[in-house]
């Protein structure tokens, strides 16, 4: 069999495993058709409503152009029914990947201060998700993140909306935005209280800086996971520490090649840190805007990893086992997982 053949099988067989995905972002998942529609609702955004337009206009070029795309977005989110549809359309496009479980990283900071108050904002994406799961038979969870950017006053503001205002499916809350100039353990009491209610920890951290900001997430924010943390490769008792508490890391191989914090495909460290026993997952992160999918993030990672098909279902059960399902839904996806047969 050639290496194409054998590759393309993998694309196929890939696309049909039931798959687990725990670090996407709702505004990052925003697809072409979706945004064509909010553009039609808001004409005045300038936002193209043609779809070969919007195709171009989120063809990646640089981490700048994805900020443009990114707030173009944002800026098209203006009531409660824009949060519903984008939220809908974003649980939709997963389970027609067989996402069957989805921990779906939301912002709501950016929305409330753009005028949707949060009890409309929770209403939404609660409505939302119950008519996508019951639509699609797929189980979504929420994880609010601060915007990292945006200080203490947006981390203030997010633990208020996760304490006060929980939506049902809240599990779990995060930190992303930029890693540089942004200090994790500023952010240490918000993660305090949201810890203290319940939710799980899950901060990004080794991304574009070094090993010392995933130190300070475990110690700091007690992470439980951490966004990418692929810098953890350059320092060996870290690693190892990740691997002796089984502190998994989220990894996004296109995202990292995106903007740049890995120069080549060829040099991600997911196969170094998988060998030094570290528990790796595979994720898209905001994947139309990074021209991806998880299931690309999957061929990704079978090629860096050099996984068979054995190993692929591995991977996919090693994201159940580091989600916040619940236990049913651990349960269903394992034997769904272990019982695949490629059609
Ligand atoms: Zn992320």
């Amino acid at each position: 069999m050639s290496e194409l053949r054998a590759r393309a099988d993998h694309a196929d067989f890939i696309a049909g495993l039931p798959k687990a995905e725990l670090h996407v972002h709702h505004v990052g998942s925003a697809r072409p058709e979706t945004v064509a529609a909010l553009a039609a609702r808001h004409p005045d955004a300038g936002v193209p409503t043609e779809l070969d337009a919007l195709r171009e206009f989120f063809t990646f070029t640089d981490f700048g152009h994805f900020i443009e795309v990114y707030l173009a977005v944002v800026d098209l989110l203006r009531t409660p029914e824009d949060i519903r549809l984008l939220t809908y359309e974003v649980i939709e496009g997963l389970a027609a990947q067989r996402v069957r479980y989805a921990e779906l990283t939301m912002t709501p900071y950016t929305s409330v201060i753009r005028g949707i108050p949060i009890e409309a904002y929770t209403e939404a994406i609660e409505d939302a998700r119950m008519a996508a799961e019951r639509d699609h038979g797929v189980a979504v969870r929420w994880i609010y993140d601060i915007p990292g950017e945006s200080g203490v006053p947006a981390a203030d503001a997010t633990i208020r909306y996760a304490v006060d205002h929980a939506p049902d499916a809240l599990v779990a809350f995060g930190l992303g935005g930029p890693e540089i100039g942004v200090p994790r353990a500023q952010f240490a009491p918000h993660f305090q209280r949201a810890r203290a209610a319940g939710l799980h920890s899950v901060p990004h951290a080794g991304e574009s800086t070094g090993p010392e900001t995933i130190w300070s997430a475990i110690r700091d924010l007690g992470a439980e996971r951490i966004g990418h943390g692929i810098r953890a490769i350059d320092d060996p008792a870290l690693v190892a520490h990740l691997a002796e508490r089984r502190i998994p890391l989220e990894i996004s191989p296109t995202s990292n090649l995106a903007t740049r914090v890995v120069k080549n495909i060829e040099d991600h460290p997911i196969k170094a840190l998988r060998d030094a026993g570290v528990v790796v997952t595979v994720n898209s992160d905001d994947p139309p805007m990074f021209g991806t999918t998880l299931g690309r993030e999957y061929a990704l990672a079978a090629e860096l990893l050099d996984l068979d098909e054995t190993g692929l279902r591995d991977l996919v059960a090693a994201a159940v086992d580091a989600s916040f399902a619940p236990h049913d839904v651990k349960t269903r996806l394992r034997a769904d997982i272990a019982g695949y047969v490629p059609a």
